[in-house]
């Protein structure tokens, strides 16, 4: 059981080795912090993402893991710590969605789809995302692909394009579909 004094540099590692990264992603939160102020946005408004995570509270449980207890989060959806308890969140939530939908449909199989368009300006991003959206709605009243379709899990993930100033909108979708499809 590792002891922690003042001044020691905190790691939380997880059961499998990995470790938690706190320190870099509380840095990329207050560089977050920053952009907003550079844009003049409200104190409040940045005093909100700097507090995300700035006391963490761990309890030590029997076998001598430490096991995060409590702590403030500022719930901005650009904040890198907020965004990644965000992801775990839902990775619990999927595997429980996945784990009933073969129970109640043991005959239906998963598809991964991605759909993606061309790279889009700032500017278009907005308008892009809701044509995608609109697109993929169609796409699933078509009666071909309604009729086969038993649920569908969704994400919409923009990545950026650094060098050319440019975004990518696409959407994941996993798809439990009927065997005959
Ligand atoms: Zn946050």
């Amino acid at each position: 059981m590792k002891e922690y004094f003042q001044g020691d540099e905190f790691k939380d590692i997880s059961k499998n080795g990995k470790d938690r990264k706190w320190k870099e992603r509380k840095i990329n939160n207050l560089n977050l912090a920053k952009i907003f102020d550079s844009l003049d946005y409200p104190d409040s408004f940045i005093f909100n993402i700097k507090s995300c995570a700035e006391y963490l509270n761990f309890k030590r449980s029997s076998d001598g893991s430490l096991r995060l207890f409590q702590m403030y989060t500022c719930k901005n959806k650009q904040c890198a710590i907020c965004s990644w308890r965000r992801s775990m969140k839902y990775q619990v939530q999927i595997s429980k969605i996945v784990e009933e939908a073969m129970i109640r449909k043991p005959k239906g199989r998963f598809l991964f789809l991605t759909l993606t368009v061309e790279n889009v300006s700032g500017e278009g991003l907005n308008n892009e995302l809701s044509l995608l959206s609109e697109a993929f709605n169609r796409l699933m009243k078509y009666k071909k692909v309604s009729k086969n379709i038993l649920g569908f899990l969704r994400a919409t993930e923009v990545t950026r394009n650094e060098s050319m100033d440019t975004y990518h909108p696409h959407i994941h979708v996993l798809l439990f579909i009927s065997p005959t499809y």
